[in-house]
């Protein structure tokens, strides 16, 4: 479990990935969704992060994806999903560190 978010960050989290589970797609209940982070905790020390992409490595997931996915990278997890459940899952959001930046995070 990680601190409390602004509302407005995880809102931002949320749209990234449409409301959707980023690692299975399902949709998420907008007032109680997990938030993963895609780069596990554990290998983000090597990356030397800004701040910028230690907000953009977060990703809304559903309550069981985020405890199931452990420490492995989210390309590993999909494709661990993709094989136990056999759903195709789509890649609603592109992998690894997304491009789309969450804005404005230093306004208020
Ligand atoms: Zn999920």
């Amino acid at each position: 479990m990680m601190a409390l978010l602004p509302a407005r960050i995880r809102e931002q989290i949320f749209k990234k990935t449409n409301g959707r589970c980023g690692y299975c797609g399902d949709w998420l209940p907008v007032f109680d969704f997990t938030i993963d982070h895609m780069i596990p905790k554990s290998k983000l020390k090597q990356l030397r992060l800004t701040r910028q992409g230690y907000y953009n490595n977060f990703m809304a997931a559903c309550f069981k994806c985020n405890q199931r996915k452990g420490p492995t990278t989210p390309e590993e997890y999909r494709k661990h999903l993709q094989e136990t459940t056999g759903k195709d899952i789509e890649f609603y959001f592109e992998s690894g560190i997304p491009s789309l930046a969450i804005q404005d995070l230093n306004d208020g």
